[in-house]
């Protein structure tokens, strides 16, 4: 008995034990008959991980036992024992949670997860569990036993009707930097926080380019939580750059490997302190208005997950990036069951991604890839192979060990993100490798060709990656030559197609054989095609919807396919970067606009594209070259001769420096020294070289001029 209390005082510390909105499911359970509220309070957990499908049974025994007036209190729902993941049951759960929640708050302490991974029991986070009664009251009333929303209650009496708001920040008119807000009275939650690289003709230097949250900053003190679908670049990449900005403590909810490729950011960016969060298909986050449940989607990389967002009005689906693959490499299909309960039980607003809208039927099954392999690697018994492909795909990855295993052959892992991707996904075993299989490529230089595979990043032909270097003569550590086949098991995304194609160019070039996708089913796509998108239009049958995740024509097609399975229009509403949705039970709005728009960073510095003068800078250096000119003055003259010197500037027959000289000087010398400043002198200056040398050259440099005082 003593060691049964002590387990629990341990569950609750991390996050796992019946919580407080448990038994709130009780309670209300006793007096629920009707389905649909007695799924919006089940298997819900505050702050935590804790619960997974298998409490739905626990619903459904909770349900029993509620309609015939059987009292509950001999069997409390199955909770997860955190270590091992075991079904267990606890007697006297009251007596223990309250002594566990005691121990939480008296000692902060860091809190060891499940991945082994220590999350600091902050001062939010000790709230939070201190106030998780009047949270779970609360909660109550808003979907409480009779089912009588608060909100709803205000919206019959038409009066005090507060909208929740859904404010897209990123990733509608676009692919990429994905980031939703959704708020209600004083509590928002962000959806993704992700990135886009820059496009090089009009950023030039910019490492990222994330969302302007602006908004968020400005209600920093309501942002309860933020919530990750994936650990993809377009949805996790600007996580660092919002976490620096928001309250400290703030948690960030994930599946495992999604929190652990986030971490490696905020662990660059030096980005400590951040509650992680793991969470699993079928777990319940209750979140001031709102209650997250987890569900399980596929995608092109382990631990995709949609969210099924309970507000006061209803229910939000946000799709994630998924496709359907019913016979996945690993892991489970989509659950499909649980988005059609969804949609029975009413979903009021479907966010939908739009990547492949333009894609008819549907979207391959990734063990179709597997068996392009088995050809290419019985076809290519006796060569080198080199395949290149995301390392964050996991499951390409793992189909490609297998192979590797079964034909014989070691695995050698080349780029920095392979490694780091590689080890992360062993280490919470979502890869597997049997043991003796990896190698390292420079201490294994006597392995015959047809004994290796080397698993290498750059699919993309991004400039740095492995296969690039490879390609062009520069890897030290492998020399491309004619018994080398490279497979690139990826499609180039749109704008990197060039560089791709340069890639493999050389790589031809060199003597290699080259596998791309035109020549073989070597990649399929994580995002649904049209006809994937029907079943789940068809299974959650919402009342409202906003394409997102695309370009506009991509949102636009979506919508048309909403129509086209008998949406009304004006139930569908189409955004742009900014915009803000009011949505109640029975209208969705757009808005006032929030700020919002491009950051750009570069290091350590950042600015807002919009107003970024130092883009405009740039550009203009790269356009037309630059002047610097330096004057040294004391009293009313100019001291010795002035400094000019041009960078990246083409000078033609008729620019003459000795004038351009004398111009500058000139100009200087005409200056009233008496009633003027030193900025008022650089602008006459500059403006005297300007119009000099586009008369002569009709070019117009960007003109720097100092003026020291000596
Ligand atoms: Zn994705
Ligand atoms: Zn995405």
């Amino acid at each position: 008995m003593k060691q049964e209390n002590q387990n629990r005082v341990q569950d609750s510390q991390n996050g796992n034990t019946e919580s407080g909105a448990q038994k709130a499911f009780r309670r209300t359970a006793k007096r629920q008959t009707g389905a649909a509220r007695t799924s919006a309070a089940k298997n819900t957990t505050e702050g935590g991980t804790a619960q997974r499908r298998t409490a739905r049974s626990g619903g459904r025994t909770a349900k029993k036992a509620g309609g015939s007036g059987t009292s509950m209190n001999a069997s409390y729902l199955p909770v997860y024992d955190n270590a091992k993941r075991s079904p267990k049951t606890l007697k006297n759960a009251p007596k223990a949670e309250e002594s566990a929640l005691n121990n939480v708050v008296a000692n902060a302490a860091p809190v060891q997860s499940k991945t082994g991974k220590t999350f600091i029991a902050d001062a939010r986070y000790v709230r939070e569990k201190a106030n998780e009664r009047a949270m779970e009251r609360a909660y109550e009333k808003m979907y409480g036993a009779q089912g009588e929303a608060v909100a709803e209650k205000t919206s019959r009496g038409g009066r005090n009707k507060k909208p929740v708001k859904i404010i897209f920040l990123g990733g509608v008119g676009e692919i990429g930097k994905n980031m939703t807000a959704i708020e209600y009275g004083n509590d928002i939650i962000v959806v993704d926080a992700g990135l886009t690289f820059p496009n090089n003709e009009d950023m030039p230097g910019i490492d990222l380019v994330v969302p302007d949250i602006t908004y968020l900053v400005q209600h920093k003190d309501k942002v309860r939580a933020v919530f990750l679908t994936h650990g993809h670049e377009d949805h996790i990449g600007g996580v660092p750059y919002l976490m620096k900005e928001l309250n400290p403590g703030t948690p960030i909810y994930g599946t495992k490997l999604t929190l652990m490729l986030t971490d490696n950011k905020l662990q660059e960016n030096r980005i400590q302190n951040v509650p992680e969060r793991v969470v699993e298909p079928g777990d319940v986050v209750k979140m001031g208005s709102f209650a997250v449940e987890i569900v399980n989607v596929n995608h092109s990389i382990s631990g995709a997950v949609a969210l099924a967002i309970r507000t006061p009005y209803g229910l939000i689906y946000h799709s994630g990036d998924f496709k359907i693959d019913l016979t996945p490499v690993s892991g489970k299909p989509i659950d499909l069951d649980r988005i059609a309960a969804l949609g029975r039980e009413g979903v009021l607003l479907y966010l939908g991604e739009s990547t492949n809208i333009e894609r008819m039927g549907y979207t391959m099954s990734e063990t179709v890839v597997g068996t392009t392999l088995d050809h290419l690697f019985a076809e290519n018994r006796d060569r080198r192979l080199i395949v290149a492909t995301f390392a964050s795909n996991v499951h390409r990855l793992q189909q490609i060990i297998d192979r590797a295993v079964q034909y014989g052959r070691k695995v050698a892992l080349s780029g920095r993100s392979m490694l780091k991707v590689v080890d992360a996904a062993v280490k919470i075993g979502e890869l597997k490798i049997p043991e003796g299989i990896l190698v390292d490529l420079a201490k294994n230089k006597n392995l015959f060709d047809r004994e290796i595979v080397i698993l290498s990043t750059g699919s993309q032909g991004e400039p740095m990656s492995a296969l690039t270097r490879m390609a062009s003569g520069d890897s030290d550590k492998v020399t491309i030559g004619d018994n080398d086949t490279v497979i690139i098991s990826a499609s180039p995304i749109p704008g990197n197609e060039k560089m791709i194609y340069r890639v493999i160019n050389n790589l031809y070039r060199l003597g290699a054989n080259v596998v791309y996708e035109s020549l073989e089913k070597i990649h399929v796509s994580g995002h649904a095609c049209q006809e994937e998108h029907k079943i789940l239009h068809q299974l959650l049958s919402p009342k409202f919807f906003i394409p997102i995740h695309g370009e506009y024509r991509h949102l636009k097609k979506h919508a048309l396919l909403a129509q086209e399975m008998g949406m009304p229009a004006k139930n569908i509403c189409i955004a742009d970067i900014g915009n803000c949705f009011e949505l109640t039970d029975r209208s969705l709005v757009q808005g006032e606009n929030v700020t919002a728009g491009t950051r750009l960073i570069d290091g350590e510095g950042f600015e807002d594209y919009g107003t970024s003068e130092v883009m405009k800078d740039r550009l203009k250096f790269a356009a037309e070259g630059v002047f610097f000119v330096s004057l040294a003055v004391t009293g009313n003259y100019v001291v010795g001769e002035p400094v000019i010197d041009s960078h990246g500037f083409m000078f033609g027959e008729q620019m003459d420096m000795a004038e351009a000289y004398d111009v500058v000087k000139k100009a200087a010398d005409a200056y009233d020294y008496e009633n003027g400043t030193k900025e008022e002198l650089s602008v006459a200056v500059r403006k005297a070289l300007k119009n000099y040398v586009f008369k002569k050259t009709k070019q117009s440099p960007f003109i720097v001029v100092s003026v020291v005082e000596v």
